[in-house]
């Protein structure tokens, strides 16, 4: 969970669950906190619909932080197997991953944006050296 105090943001992850489940916890929670979901006091979120979108927009973005398509892109690796294995996420999320990436090889979509090619340059002694 996130939530202010005292002027401050916390994220509270839940030392019992398994670590791949803490890291995207503490991504969703992140990705609340940047995306601006969070209410001027503590937990006045919106409710059903929005936060529903909220939920999911958290989601995508834990999984673009922990699993980045051009990195994917750049080691050739698509399946649900290779992706949860090297990035460490869970077999769900990396299923949404793998279909995302699907869309995005049919569009040839990589290295578009000036954002995504700066996180693809920091990567790349990464990629080149684990590259299948
Ligand atoms: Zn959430």
């Amino acid at each position: 969970m996130i939530f202010h105090k005292n002027d401050k943001t916390i994220i509270l992850i839940n030392r019992e669950e398994p670590p791949l489940r803490q890291r995207f916890t503490a991504m969703h929670e992140l990705g609340h906190f940047l995306l601006g979901h969070l209410g001027e006091t503590p937990f006045s979120r919106c409710e059903d619909d929005c936060r529903q979108s909220e939920e999911q927009a958290a989601d995508k973005f834990a999984i673009d932080m922990l699993a980045p398509a051009c990195v994917l892109w750049g080691m050739r690796i698509r399946t649900p197997e290779e992706i949860a294995d090297l990035c460490r996420i869970s077999y769900e999320a990396a299923c949404f991953r793998a279909e995302r990436m699907k869309l995005l090889y049919e569009r040839d979509m990589f290295l578009s944006h000036p954002l995504e090619r700066r996180v693809y340059l920091q990567f790349l002694p990464f990629i080149r050296q684990n590259r299948k």
